[in-house]
C-alpha cells in the first residue's frame, strides 16, 4: 500500500438509500474536491475550515456537467478518520450517481481503495491500534446490543489498555534483568530472578482472565451456535417459532454452511443465538432419519449448545434415546416439552441418561418455562458472571496471541526454577512481550495486516 496515493470509494451500502457517500482520503483529497465541486454559494474549499460542509454540485471535471447535488464534508489532516485530508461527497443514495461520482474522483487522480484501506491508514498513521481497527469491523457486523457494546469497548481501547499495561510491566522486568546482566554479581542475579517470578504471577493471572473471557466474547461476536433436536412432533418448530416471536431482532437469515440447513439469529437478552435450523426442524420428519446419523453427528458436534426436546406427555421412546445418545458427548439442555399435558415421562430415567445436563420443564403451548430457558442460556454464555464493565476478548487471533504469551511466561518461570542464566529469562519475557504486541499491532507483519484488513468492506 502506498500512503502517498489518494484513495476513493463508495462508503455507503450498495442499493437505494436517502444518501450515499463517496469518501476520498490522501494528500490530493482537497485538489480532487476542487476539481469536482461546484459551490452553490461561491465558497472556496481552500477557505473552508476542517469539519465543515459546503453545499453545491459534483460535476464532471472535463465537461463541467452536473452529476448530482452534494454536500461536501471537509476534514483536514490530522483530524479525520485516516489522519489524512479527507473529503466526503454526500450525494443521493443510488448506485448510478454514486458510481459516476466515484469514477469522477478516479479520473482526477484518486485510486480505488482496497477493502479496509481507510481503517488501515488510521492504523498506520497511529490514530488507532489493531484491536481498535478490528473493533470497527465488529461494530459493523454486531448482531445484538450486547455484541455492539463489546465492540465499542474495544474501539475505545479498553483491551489495548490492558495489553499495554502488561507489556509495560514486562518491559520493566526485561530492563531490570538486562541491567543485572551488565553487572553480574551473583546476589543481584538471584534477587532479580525472584522479583521477576513475583512479577510474572499476577501477569499470568490477568492473561488467564482475558483468555477465559473469550468464551463469552466469541459468542457475543459470532453467536451461540445452537442446534434444536428431537424426534418428530416433540415441538421443535414450536420452540423455534417461540424464540423467533419473542425475540424479534433477527439479524439475518443466511444460507448455512450446509445445504440442509439455514441459520437464523435470534436475540436472547443480548446473546445472538445462531440457530442451525435443520431441514428436519421445520418439517415433521425425523431429523436423524432425514439427515442420517453421520450428518446429524456432524451438525451436533459443531454446535455450542444442543437443545434436546422430549415430549413429556409420552413415555421415553427408543427414538428419544437415539437423540440423547447422539448428543451425549456435547453440552446442552434437555427440554421436557408439553408440560401442560399430563406427564408420562419418567424424569429420573432422563436424568440417568443425560448426566449433568440441566433439565427444563417447558410448555410451548402456554409459554411456561421459556423465561427459565432464556435465563439458562444467558448463564451458560456468561458462566454466571454478567458484567458490563468486563473486558471480553472476542477474537480468535487475540486468544492465540494471549496463549502464546502465557506459554512464554510459563517458560520463564520454568527457566527461573531451573536457575538457568538470566539471558534465558529475558528471551522468554521478550517472547511474551512480542506476542502481546501482535494483539495491538505493535509487533505485527505486513502479511497479517493485509489478511486482517482484507476482511473489511470497501469504503471502510
Ligand atoms: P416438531 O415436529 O418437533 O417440529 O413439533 P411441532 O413444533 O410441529 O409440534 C408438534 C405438535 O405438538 C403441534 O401440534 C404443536 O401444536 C404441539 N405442541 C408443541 N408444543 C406443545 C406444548 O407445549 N403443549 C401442547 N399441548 N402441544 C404442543
Amino acid at each position: 500500500m502506498d500512503v502517498e496515493d489518494t484513495i476513493s470509494a463508495v462508503a455507503t451500502a450498495v442499493g437505494e438509500g436517502g444518501i450515499g457517500i463517496v469518501r476520498v482520503s490522501g494528500p490530493k483529497a482537497m485538489t480532487i474536491a476542487e476539481r469536482l465541486f461546484c459551490s452553490a454559494t461561491s465558497k472556496n474549499i481552500a477557505d473552508a475550515p476542517g469539519h465543515s460542509a459546503l453545499y453545491g454540485h459534483v460535476v464532471e471535471s472535463d465537461t463541467r456537467k452536473c452529476i448530482d447535488e452534494t454536500l461536501l464534508l471537509i476534514m483536514r489532516a490530522p483530524h479525520s478518520y485516516t489522519c489524512e485530508d479527507v473529503v466526503e461527497f454526500q450525494c443521493h443514495g443510488g448506485a448510478v450517481p454514486l458510481r459516476k461520482v466515484l469514477e469522477a474522483t478516479l479520473k482526477v487522480g484518486a485510486r480505488l481503495a482496497e477493502p479496509g484501506e481507510f481503517t488501515k491508514r488510521a492504523f498506520l498513521n497511529g490514530r488507532i491500534d489493531l484491536t481498535q481497527a478490528e473493533a470497527v469491523m465488529d461494530i459493523i457486523r454486531s448482531k445484538t446490543a450486547a455484541s455492539l457494546q463489546v465492540a465499542v469497548q474495544h474501539l475505545s481501547g479498553n483491551l489495548s489498555q490492558q495489553i499495554k499495561e502488561i507489556r509495560q510491566a514486562l518491559l520493566y522486568m526485561i530492563a531490570h534483568l538486562e541491567a543485572a546482566i551488565d553487572f553480574p554479581e551473583e546476589d543481584i542475579e538471584e534477587l532479580s530472578a525472584r522479583k521477576v517470578k513475583e512479577g510474572i504471577e499476577p501477569i499470568l493471572a490477568k492473561l488467564g482472565k482475558l483468555v477465559s473471557s473469550a468464551h463469552s466474547g466469541r459468542i457475543l461476536r459470532e453467536g451461540l451456535k445452537t442446534v434444536i433436536i428431537g424426534k418428530p412432533n416433540v415441538g421443535k418448530s414450536s420452540l423455534l417459532n417461540a424464540l423467533l416471536k419473542e425475540n424479534r431482532a433477527i439479524v439475518t437469515s443466511i444460507a448455512g454452511t450446509t445445504r440442509d440447513s439455514i441459520e437464523e439469529y435470534v436475540n436472547v437478552q443480548g446473546i445472538p443465538l445462531n440457530i442451525i435450523d435443520t431441514a428436519g426442524i421445520r418439517e415433521t420428519e425425523d431429523i436423524v432419519e432425514k439427515l442420517g446419523v453421520a450428518k446429524s453427528r456432524e451438525l451436533v458436534s459443531g454446535a455450542d449448545l444442543i437443545l434436546v426436546i422430549l415430549d413429556s406427555s409420552m413415555p421415553l421412546s427408543p427414538e428419544d434415546r437415539q437423540v440423547i445418545d447422539l448428543t451425549r458427548s456435547q453440552h446442552g439442555f434437555v427440554l421436557l416439552n408439553k408440560s401442560d399435558l399430563p406427564a408420562q415421562l419418567a424424569v429420573e430415567e432422563v436424568r440417568d441418561l443425560v448426566g449433568q445436563w440441566p433439565i427444563i420443564s417447558l410448555s410451548l403451548e402456554t409459554g411456561e418455562g421459556m423465561a427459565e430457558l432464556e435465563q439458562s442460556i444467558v448463564d451458560e454464555v456468561y458462566e454466571g458472571q454478567v458484567s458490563s464493565e468486563a473486558v471480553y476478548v472476542n477474537n480468535v487471533r487475540h486468544v492465540h496471541c494471549l496463549n502464546q504469551a502465557q506459554h512464554h511466561l510459563q517458560e520463564a518461570l520454568h527457566t527461573i526454577e531451573q536457575s538457568m542464566p538470566i539471558d534465558c529469562i529475558v528471551i522468554d519475557l521478550r517472547g511474551a512481550w512480542e506476542s502481546l504486541g501482535e494483539i495491538t499491532g505493535d509487533t505485527v507483519g505486513e502479511d497479517l495486516l493485509n489478511q486482517i484488513f482484507s476482511q473489511f468492506c470497501i469504503g471502510k
